[in-house]
This record gives structure tokens, sequence and C-alpha cells, in this order.
């Protein structure tokens, strides 16, 4: 390999959102990486179908638009 022109490629901690982690190796700046979803959890490899809520994102975007819990039943009271 050419000197110098190769960014580093080291030892990466991936840790997901669910809890897993592992080791993987890349050209990331950082030691550890966040994610949000991985093979342990993603509804693909589970087989479940599930929404994939580990980081709190649905909850937040409720918060943020003023809907508690799942609105539907609401609705029928109101009109
Ligand atoms: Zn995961």
């Amino acid at each position: 390999m050419k000197q110098d022109i190769h960014p580093a490629y080291t030892d990466v901690k991936v840790t997901c959102a669910c809890g897993n982690a592992f080791v993987t190796r890349s050209t990331y700046e950082k030691d550890n990486l966040h994610i949000e979803v991985c093979s342990k959890c993603h509804p693909f490899y589970t087989g479940k179908q599930k929404i994939v809520d580990t980081a709190g994102r649905v909850d937040r975007f409720r918060q943020k638009y003023g809907m508690k819990g799942k609105g539907k039943a609401e609705d029928k009271s109101k009109s």
C-alpha cells in the first residue's frame, strides 16, 4: 500500500440501543460507535413484527406533536 494516503483502519466498538455490542473494524475516527438497530434487534433478523423504537424515537415524536398513546381512540369522542 502507498504510505500516507489511507485512512486509519482500526477496531471500533459498536454499541446498539438494544444493548448489544460488538467490535468491528472501520475507518470511523472514534473508538465507540452508537447505532439504533443491529442484527440482534432488527425485525428482519428476529423474525418478529414490531416497531423498532429502542432509542425512544416514537415517544419523542408523540411528545413533539402532543399525541398521547394510541391517538385513534380519542378521535371518536371529539367529533
Ligand atoms: Zn440492536
